[in-house]
């Protein structure tokens, strides 16, 4: 009688539940070590599987932009939890937000919808010696990562900030719409000249944590704090998060000198997340300054913003080009922790990293999509080796350039390309 293969994953997260689908489907028993909630992360809230940490959005879905093309190459690839994001989707104008208890209630299902599925709550100590896909994420706990650092030498990390997430909004002070009128789906929040300037200056000067290890770090751009941008001078977040432009109140017309945007958190839209919001701010502070915005005046937090560390191994090092570790054992690494950035980015390496560990158990060699799609540009961009490596996301700028006579065609060629280019990759993944 053949018996059934185990597999591990550690981390519960976004790439270590769709590696665990991927296992599943393909007929292994796996076994999956979350820490959480004995082990917190300092940012996870629940012990949810594939608890989103920040924001619930997993950015636009227009083929013409970076990540909806990398979404369309996952629907390709069979990817569970893209698939689930739709079901749990909130209306968020052209992006893909979702309700995040809807969300990881429907990955839980699906996985324990498998008999093979064993989920451990356990913080997992040491580097592993039996087939694994490690997806422990950005906030890999100290003592994994120090196993990474003796026998690797290896482990990097920025600084990462999250938004806050308000409820009772004075609706007084703000209107439903998008930019441009596209979409209706942000809740605008107004503010005048004067409003804005006594907003600003008190948050310039307000009390930031004090995080021991950060001088001379690297915070990730596309999730600077709003008090750092706003430090650059007085209209920085104005050209930035408070943009007014291309937003008029839908009954009167009017224009206003700032807006902030808040986009739906859960179906039943009474929970909104503060968009470019991240901070580092004290609790106290964010309390305080940010009800200084006249539609927040009595606004309750339903969760502060906070900073955190950003941990990625060195990939071009450890890695092969599939996410195998360097060694004799098959162990894999997904997600943010190989040294992509982004949930739809994470998702996708937990994909990749957990159908190299069955075809190498199965005997066969790695593969990885073509380096003309996001998907295999990112992949690429792990096992390039560079002096100075640092987490991608998908953008056009990692792909191969096309020349194109009409530039307005550029990013219809591109998706042109790579979606006929990931179409034979897919099918690879059947086999
Ligand atoms: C503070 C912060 C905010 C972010 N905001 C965004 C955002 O808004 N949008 C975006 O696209 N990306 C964001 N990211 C980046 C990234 O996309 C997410 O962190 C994403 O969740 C990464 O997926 P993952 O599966 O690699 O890790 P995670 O989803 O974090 O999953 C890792 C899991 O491993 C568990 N774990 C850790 N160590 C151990 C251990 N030793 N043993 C057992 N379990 C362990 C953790 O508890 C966690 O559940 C953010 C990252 C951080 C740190």
């Amino acid at each position: 009688m053949q018996t059934t293969r185990t597999v591990k994953i550690i981390g519960g997260g976004l790439a270590g539940c769709e590696a665990a689908y991927q296992l599943l489907k393909r007929g292994y028993a796996v076994e999956m070590f979350e820490m959480r909630p004995t082990t917190e992360t300092g940012a996870h809230k629940t012990s949810s599987l594939a608890e989103l940490v920040c924001s619930n959005s997993l950015k636009s879905v227009d083929p013409e932009t970076a990540s909806g093309l990398l979404k369309d190459e996952l629907k390709q690839m069979d990817c569970l939890l893209l698939d689930l994001a739709y079901k749990a989707k909130v209306e968020a104008g052209g992006a893909l937000a979702v309700d995040r208890q809807l969300f990881s209630r429907l990955i839980e299902d699906k996985l324990f919808s498998y008999n093979n599925f064993k989920l451990i709550r356990q913080e997992v100590k040491a580097l592993p010696d039996e087939p694994t896909v490690i997806c422990t994420g950005p906030l890999t706990s100290e003592s994994l990562s120090k196993a990474f650092r003796e026998k690797f030498g290896s482990g990097f990390y920025f600084f990462d900030a999250i938004a806050p997430i308000v409820s009772g909004i004075d609706m007084h002070h703000a209107f439903w719409g998008g930019r441009y009128g596209k979409g209706g789906d942000y809740l605008n929040l107004f503010m005048d000249k004067e409003e804005y300037l006594n907003f600003y200056r008190n948050l310039v000067t307000a009390e930031t944590v004090k995080l021991k290890d950060f001088e001379g770090k690297e915070v990730f751009e596309g999730c600077m704090p709003i008090e750092v941008m706003a430090k650059r001078g007085e209209d920085a977040i104005r050209f930035g998060p408070l943009k007014p432009v291309g937003l008029s109140h839908p009954e009167t017309g009017k224009k206003y000198y700032a807006i902030v945007q808040l986009r739906k958190e859960n179906l039943k839209g009474d929970c909104f997340n503060m968009v470019g919001f991240q901070t580092n701010l004290t609790f106290k502070e964010q309390k305080r300054v940010f009800s200084l915005i006249p539609a927040l005046h009595d606004a309750e937090f339903l969760r502060y913003g906070v900073m955190h560390k950003n941990t990625y191994i060195n990939a071009p090092k450890i890695l092969d080009k599939g996410f195998r570790l360097k060694g004799d054992t098959p162990v894999y690494i997904g997600g943010q922790l190989s040294g992509v950035e982004g949930y739809v980015e994470s998702i996708m390496s937990g994909l990749i990293a957990a159908v190299n560990l069955h075809r190498e158990l199965e005997g066969k060699e790695a593969i990885v999509p073509p380096y003309t799609t996001i998907s295999g540009a990112l992949c690429a961009h792990t096992t390039t080796a560079t002096s100075n490596y640092q987490p991608m996301n998908a953008n056009f700028g990692i792909l191969p350039h096309i020349e194109c006579k009409d530039k307005k065609n550029r990013k219809k060629e591109y998706y042109q390309r790579a979606m006929c280019d990931i179409m034979p990759f897919a099918e690879c993944l059947n086999e």
